[in-house]
Protein backbone atom coordinates (compact mmCIF):
# COMPACT_ATOMS: atom_id res chain seq x y z
CA UNK A 1 0.00 0.00 0.00
CA UNK A 2 1.08 3.55 -0.52
CA UNK A 3 1.67 5.84 2.27
CA UNK A 4 0.15 9.54 1.71
CA UNK A 5 3.41 11.79 1.78
CA UNK A 6 2.81 14.03 5.16
CA UNK A 7 5.18 16.96 5.78
CA UNK A 8 6.02 17.86 9.36
CA UNK A 9 7.80 21.30 10.91
CA UNK A 10 8.63 22.51 13.82
CA UNK A 11 8.63 25.94 15.72
CA UNK A 12 9.57 24.42 19.07
CA UNK A 13 7.24 24.32 22.18
CA UNK A 14 7.36 22.15 25.01
CA UNK A 15 7.11 19.33 22.96
CA UNK A 16 10.32 19.62 21.78
CA UNK A 17 11.84 20.87 25.01
CA UNK A 18 14.80 18.39 27.45
CA UNK A 19 17.10 19.10 29.99
CA UNK A 20 20.11 21.05 29.05
CA UNK A 21 22.77 23.57 30.40
CA UNK A 22 23.10 26.36 28.64
CA UNK A 23 24.82 29.65 28.96
CA UNK A 24 23.42 32.57 27.15
CA UNK A 25 24.13 35.91 27.68
CA UNK A 26 21.61 36.11 29.73
CA UNK A 27 20.43 32.76 31.54
CA UNK A 28 22.19 30.15 32.87
CA UNK A 29 19.67 26.70 33.32
CA UNK A 30 21.55 23.59 34.47
CA UNK A 31 20.59 20.23 34.36
CA UNK A 32 19.66 18.85 37.63
CA UNK A 33 17.89 15.22 36.60
CA UNK A 34 14.73 14.28 37.73
CA UNK A 35 11.39 15.42 36.16
CA UNK A 36 11.59 18.64 38.27
CA UNK A 37 14.67 20.05 35.83
CA UNK A 38 14.14 23.07 33.82
CA UNK A 39 13.88 22.47 30.24
CA UNK A 40 14.31 24.70 26.71
CA UNK A 41 13.91 23.93 22.98
CA UNK A 42 16.65 21.94 21.70
CA UNK A 43 14.75 19.07 19.52
CA UNK A 44 13.80 19.31 16.07
CA UNK A 45 11.29 17.88 13.70
CA UNK A 46 13.56 14.56 12.84
CA UNK A 47 13.86 13.91 16.37
CA UNK A 48 10.64 14.23 17.20
CA UNK A 49 9.32 11.40 14.35
CA UNK A 50 12.38 9.52 15.29
CA UNK A 51 10.57 8.88 18.92
CA UNK A 52 6.99 7.46 17.45
CA UNK A 53 8.06 4.47 15.89
CA UNK A 54 4.52 3.85 14.70
CA UNK A 55 4.83 6.61 12.62
CA UNK A 56 6.36 5.36 9.63
CA UNK A 57 3.46 2.61 9.20
CA UNK A 58 0.61 5.80 8.79
CA UNK A 59 2.66 8.42 6.40
CA UNK A 60 5.64 9.25 4.50
CA UNK A 61 7.06 12.28 6.70
CA UNK A 62 9.37 14.49 4.85
CA UNK A 63 10.67 16.89 8.50
CA UNK A 64 11.71 20.18 8.30
CA UNK A 65 12.81 22.37 11.80
CA UNK A 66 11.64 25.86 10.87
CA UNK A 67 12.40 27.31 14.25
CA UNK A 68 13.17 26.39 17.93
CA UNK A 69 11.51 28.64 20.55
CA UNK A 70 8.84 28.24 23.27
CA UNK A 71 5.62 29.62 21.70
CA UNK A 72 5.37 32.81 23.72
CA UNK A 73 8.66 34.64 21.45
CA UNK A 74 6.21 33.25 18.17
CA UNK A 75 5.75 36.29 16.08
CA UNK A 76 2.91 37.21 12.94
CA UNK A 77 5.99 36.65 11.03
CA UNK A 78 6.80 33.90 12.13
CA UNK A 79 3.65 32.14 11.47
CA UNK A 80 3.23 33.42 8.02
CA UNK A 81 6.52 32.11 7.02
CA UNK A 82 5.17 28.66 8.65
CA UNK A 83 2.10 29.22 6.25
CA UNK A 84 4.39 30.09 3.82
CA UNK A 85 6.34 26.69 4.36
CA UNK A 86 3.02 24.45 4.57
CA UNK A 87 2.01 25.88 0.65
CA UNK A 88 5.03 24.68 -0.82
CA UNK A 89 4.59 21.81 1.34
CA UNK A 90 1.27 21.38 -0.51
CA UNK A 91 2.65 22.77 -3.88
CA UNK A 92 5.17 19.83 -3.75
CA UNK A 93 2.80 17.01 -3.16
CA UNK A 94 1.98 16.51 -0.15
CA UNK A 95 -1.39 15.26 1.11
CA UNK A 96 -1.38 16.86 4.11
CA UNK A 97 0.97 18.85 6.80
CA UNK A 98 1.97 19.17 10.11
CA UNK A 99 3.20 21.91 12.41
CA UNK A 100 4.70 21.14 15.47
CA UNK A 101 4.44 24.11 18.18
CA UNK A 102 4.19 25.27 21.91
CA UNK A 103 0.93 25.18 23.34
CA UNK A 104 0.75 28.86 25.12
CA UNK A 105 -0.29 30.58 21.67
CA UNK A 106 -1.30 27.62 19.66
CA UNK A 107 -5.16 28.93 19.82
CA UNK A 108 -3.60 31.99 18.00
CA UNK A 109 -1.19 30.85 15.14
CA UNK A 110 -4.12 27.66 14.52
CA UNK A 111 -6.10 30.94 14.08
CA UNK A 112 -4.30 33.12 11.78
CA UNK A 113 -3.14 30.17 9.26
CA UNK A 114 -6.72 29.24 9.46
CA UNK A 115 -8.05 32.66 8.35
CA UNK A 116 -5.64 32.15 5.15
CA UNK A 117 -5.44 28.55 4.62
CA UNK A 118 -6.99 28.18 0.78
CA UNK A 119 -6.60 24.33 0.27
CA UNK A 120 -8.38 21.16 0.63
CA UNK A 121 -5.09 19.53 2.16
CA UNK A 122 -5.25 19.12 6.38
CA UNK A 123 -3.74 21.93 7.88
CA UNK A 124 -2.81 20.25 11.50
CA UNK A 125 -1.12 21.86 14.47
CA UNK A 126 -0.14 19.93 17.54
CA UNK A 127 1.73 20.73 20.58
CA UNK A 128 2.22 19.08 23.86
CA UNK A 129 1.47 19.61 27.73
CA UNK A 130 4.12 17.43 28.83
CA UNK A 131 8.22 17.12 27.77
CA UNK A 132 9.54 14.52 25.77
CA UNK A 133 11.47 13.22 29.59
CA UNK A 134 8.37 13.95 31.69
CA UNK A 135 6.24 10.44 32.77
CA UNK A 136 3.18 10.34 30.65
CA UNK A 137 4.54 12.51 27.93
CA UNK A 138 2.16 12.97 25.82
CA UNK A 139 4.29 14.52 22.64
CA UNK A 140 4.11 11.16 20.65
CA UNK A 141 0.40 10.54 20.96
CA UNK A 142 -0.34 13.65 19.31
CA UNK A 143 2.18 13.76 16.71
CA UNK A 144 1.00 10.19 15.97
CA UNK A 145 -2.91 11.07 16.09
CA UNK A 146 -2.16 14.98 14.04
CA UNK A 147 -0.08 12.70 11.50
CA UNK A 148 -3.52 10.62 11.17
CA UNK A 149 -5.67 13.22 10.66
CA UNK A 150 -3.54 15.07 8.28
CA UNK A 151 -3.89 11.98 6.52
CA UNK A 152 -7.08 11.57 6.52
CA UNK A 153 -9.71 12.17 3.58
CA UNK A 154 -12.29 13.03 6.58
CA UNK A 155 -10.24 15.65 7.32
CA UNK A 156 -10.08 17.28 3.77
CA UNK A 157 -11.59 21.28 3.24
CA UNK A 158 -12.25 21.39 7.05
CA UNK A 159 -9.16 24.41 7.14
CA UNK A 160 -6.71 24.23 9.64
CA UNK A 161 -7.45 21.97 12.64
CA UNK A 162 -5.36 21.25 16.18
CA UNK A 163 -4.87 17.86 17.22
CA UNK A 164 -4.45 17.37 20.93
CA UNK A 165 -5.43 14.55 23.27
CA UNK A 166 -6.84 12.49 20.67
CA UNK A 167 -9.34 15.36 19.76
CA UNK A 168 -9.79 17.13 16.44
CA UNK A 169 -10.95 20.95 17.07
CA UNK A 170 -11.60 23.24 14.44
CA UNK A 171 -8.39 26.56 14.90
CA UNK A 172 -11.55 28.97 14.57
CA UNK A 173 -12.87 27.67 17.92
CA UNK A 174 -10.14 25.80 20.45
CA UNK A 175 -9.14 27.24 23.21
CA UNK A 176 -6.50 26.32 25.72
CA UNK A 177 -8.41 26.04 29.04
CA UNK A 178 -5.72 24.44 31.81
CA UNK A 179 -1.87 25.60 32.11
CA UNK A 180 -1.21 21.89 32.79
CA UNK A 181 -3.59 19.48 32.23
CA UNK A 182 -3.05 17.15 28.53
CA UNK A 183 -6.77 17.66 28.48
CA UNK A 184 -5.71 21.41 28.39
CA UNK A 185 -7.67 22.38 24.92
CA UNK A 186 -10.94 22.55 24.33
CA UNK A 187 -13.56 24.00 21.79
CA UNK A 188 -15.96 25.46 23.97
CA UNK A 189 -20.23 25.14 23.74
CA UNK A 190 -19.31 22.95 20.29
CA UNK A 191 -17.12 20.39 21.25
CA UNK A 192 -14.62 19.19 18.99
CA UNK A 193 -15.27 17.98 15.19
CA UNK A 194 -13.84 15.03 15.54
CA UNK A 195 -12.10 12.40 18.09
CA UNK A 196 -9.55 9.10 16.74
CA UNK A 197 -10.73 6.57 18.72
CA UNK A 198 -8.19 3.23 17.95
CA UNK A 199 -6.41 5.03 15.17
CA UNK A 200 -9.13 5.64 13.62
CA UNK A 201 -10.83 9.24 13.02
CA UNK A 202 -14.53 9.56 14.28
CA UNK A 203 -16.59 12.90 12.90
CA UNK A 204 -19.03 14.81 15.00
CA UNK A 205 -19.27 17.73 13.94
CA UNK A 206 -18.72 19.45 10.35
CA UNK A 207 -18.39 23.22 10.25
CA UNK A 208 -18.23 24.96 6.57
CA UNK A 209 -15.77 27.49 6.11
CA UNK A 210 -15.62 31.20 4.79
CA UNK A 211 -13.06 31.86 1.72
CA UNK A 212 -9.89 32.50 2.59
CA UNK A 213 -8.22 36.13 3.62
CA UNK A 214 -5.53 37.42 1.59
CA UNK A 215 -1.89 36.65 2.85
CA UNK A 216 -0.70 40.12 4.21
CA UNK A 217 2.16 40.93 2.50
CA UNK A 218 5.48 42.71 3.84
CA UNK A 219 3.79 46.00 4.95
CA UNK A 220 4.45 46.74 8.29
CA UNK A 221 2.40 45.02 10.49
CA UNK A 222 -0.30 46.52 12.78
CA UNK A 223 -0.71 47.22 16.27
CA UNK A 224 -3.65 45.12 17.81
CA UNK A 225 -3.88 46.07 21.47
CA UNK A 226 -6.06 43.84 23.73
CA UNK A 227 -7.67 44.96 26.74
CA UNK A 228 -9.87 43.25 29.61
CA UNK A 229 -12.59 44.88 31.08
CA UNK A 230 -12.46 44.77 34.68
CA UNK A 231 -13.81 46.11 38.05
CA UNK A 232 -13.16 49.86 38.51
CA UNK A 233 -11.80 50.04 34.78
CA UNK A 234 -12.08 53.44 33.33
CA UNK A 235 -10.56 52.82 29.43
CA UNK A 236 -7.43 54.39 30.80
CA UNK A 237 -5.50 51.83 29.01
CA UNK A 238 -8.02 51.90 25.82
CA UNK A 239 -6.58 55.63 25.93
CA UNK A 240 -2.96 54.57 26.17
CA UNK A 241 -3.43 52.93 23.13
CA UNK A 242 -4.67 54.87 21.13
CA UNK A 243 -1.99 58.09 22.16
CA UNK A 244 0.39 55.36 21.32
CA UNK A 245 -0.79 55.00 17.72
CA UNK A 246 -2.25 51.44 18.10
CA UNK A 247 -4.20 50.60 14.49
CA UNK A 248 -6.48 48.52 16.49
CA UNK A 249 -8.06 47.07 20.06
CA UNK A 250 -9.93 44.47 20.98
CA UNK A 251 -11.60 44.40 24.49
CA UNK A 252 -12.16 41.34 26.09
CA UNK A 253 -15.44 42.83 27.61
CA UNK A 254 -17.61 41.54 30.83
CA UNK A 255 -20.14 38.74 30.11
CA UNK A 256 -22.11 39.00 26.73
CA UNK A 257 -20.41 42.23 25.85
CA UNK A 258 -20.30 44.61 28.79
CA UNK A 259 -17.70 47.38 30.14
CA UNK A 260 -17.69 49.91 32.16
CA UNK A 261 -19.78 53.99 31.41
CA UNK A 262 -16.59 55.52 31.50
CA UNK A 263 -15.03 52.83 29.43
CA UNK A 264 -17.88 53.18 27.14
CA UNK A 265 -17.06 56.86 26.55
CA UNK A 266 -13.42 56.16 25.63
CA UNK A 267 -14.14 53.44 23.12
CA UNK A 268 -16.74 56.02 21.57
CA UNK A 269 -13.18 58.23 21.32
CA UNK A 270 -11.36 55.21 20.21
CA UNK A 271 -13.88 54.36 17.36
CA UNK A 272 -12.92 58.12 15.68
CA UNK A 273 -9.60 56.92 14.71
CA UNK A 274 -8.71 52.92 15.38
CA UNK A 275 -11.24 49.88 15.10
CA UNK A 276 -12.56 48.93 18.54
CA UNK A 277 -13.64 45.25 18.76
CA UNK A 278 -15.60 44.01 21.72
CA UNK A 279 -15.64 40.12 22.57
CA UNK A 280 -16.76 38.29 25.81
CA UNK A 281 -13.50 37.47 28.44
CA UNK A 282 -15.85 34.56 29.89
CA UNK A 283 -14.52 31.50 28.12
CA UNK A 284 -17.20 30.80 26.20
CA UNK A 285 -20.71 31.97 24.41
CA UNK A 286 -21.19 34.84 22.15
CA UNK A 287 -21.87 38.88 22.33
CA UNK A 288 -25.26 39.52 22.80
CA UNK A 289 -26.78 42.59 20.50
CA UNK A 290 -30.05 43.36 21.88
CA UNK A 291 -30.51 42.58 25.45
CA UNK A 292 -29.02 44.95 27.40
CA UNK A 293 -29.32 48.84 26.87
CA UNK A 294 -27.57 50.63 29.91
CA UNK A 295 -24.19 52.54 28.88
CA UNK A 296 -21.58 50.27 28.21
CA UNK A 297 -23.59 47.54 27.30
CA UNK A 298 -23.46 45.72 24.39
CA UNK A 299 -25.93 47.47 21.89
CA UNK A 300 -24.42 50.76 23.80
CA UNK A 301 -21.29 50.18 22.69
CA UNK A 302 -22.17 48.73 19.17
CA UNK A 303 -24.19 51.96 18.67
CA UNK A 304 -21.17 54.19 19.53
CA UNK A 305 -19.28 52.34 17.12
CA UNK A 306 -17.59 49.24 18.27
CA UNK A 307 -17.48 45.81 16.48
CA UNK A 308 -18.90 42.86 17.96
CA UNK A 309 -17.19 39.75 18.27
CA UNK A 310 -19.81 37.26 18.47
CA UNK A 311 -18.92 33.78 18.97
CA UNK A 312 -14.89 34.72 18.35
CA UNK A 313 -13.30 34.72 21.89
CA UNK A 314 -10.61 38.20 22.29
CA UNK A 315 -7.60 36.12 21.17
CA UNK A 316 -9.06 35.04 17.77
CA UNK A 317 -10.72 38.21 17.67
CA UNK A 318 -7.40 40.15 17.87
CA UNK A 319 -5.84 37.50 15.47
CA UNK A 320 -8.91 38.19 12.68
CA UNK A 321 -8.37 42.61 13.42
CA UNK A 322 -4.93 42.18 12.25
CA UNK A 323 -4.93 40.17 9.60
CA UNK A 324 -7.75 42.38 8.23
CA UNK A 325 -5.90 45.69 9.37
CA UNK A 326 -2.65 43.60 7.93
CA UNK A 327 -4.09 43.62 4.01
CA UNK A 328 -5.92 46.94 4.33
CA UNK A 329 -8.78 46.54 4.96
CA UNK A 330 -11.93 48.80 5.12
CA UNK A 331 -13.81 49.75 8.46
CA UNK A 332 -16.95 48.63 6.40
CA UNK A 333 -14.97 45.52 5.55
CA UNK A 334 -13.50 44.74 9.22
CA UNK A 335 -17.61 45.11 10.25
CA UNK A 336 -18.33 42.34 7.53
CA UNK A 337 -15.75 40.24 8.39
CA UNK A 338 -16.63 39.79 12.22
CA UNK A 339 -20.18 39.66 11.37
CA UNK A 340 -19.50 36.70 9.42
CA UNK A 341 -16.86 34.96 11.23
CA UNK A 342 -17.75 35.86 14.63
CA UNK A 343 -21.44 34.60 13.25
CA UNK A 344 -22.67 30.97 12.99
CA UNK A 345 -20.59 28.95 14.00
CA UNK A 346 -20.07 26.74 11.34
CA UNK A 347 -19.96 29.52 8.98
CA UNK A 348 -22.61 28.87 5.88
CA UNK A 349 -24.11 26.57 5.21
CA UNK A 350 -23.02 23.54 3.15
N1 LIG B 1 4.06 25.42 27.74
C1 LIG B 1 4.31 25.63 26.39
C2 LIG B 1 4.04 24.40 25.55
O1 LIG B 1 3.15 23.70 25.91
C3 LIG B 1 5.55 26.30 26.03
C4 LIG B 1 5.35 26.91 24.67
O2 LIG B 1 4.23 27.28 24.36
O3 LIG B 1 6.30 26.97 23.92
O4 LIG B 1 4.65 24.10 24.58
Amino acid sequence: MTLPDIAVASLGGTITMTTTTTTTTTTTTTTTGGDRASVVPTLGAEDLIAAVPDLDRVATLEATTLASLPSASLSFGHVLAALAWAEEAVAGGAAGVVLIQGTDTLEETSYLLDLHWRHPEPLVVTAAMRTPGAPGADGPANLLAAVRAAAAVQCRSLGVLVVMNDEVHAAARVRKAHASDPAAFTSPVFGPLAVLREGMLVRGNRPSRWPHLHTPGRRDSPRVAMIDACLGDDGGLLRLARADGYHGAVVAAFGAGHVSAATADVIEEACATMMVVFATRTGAGSTLSTTYAFDGSESDLAARGAVPAGWLDPLKARVLLWSLLATGASTERVRDEFARRGGAPGGPPD
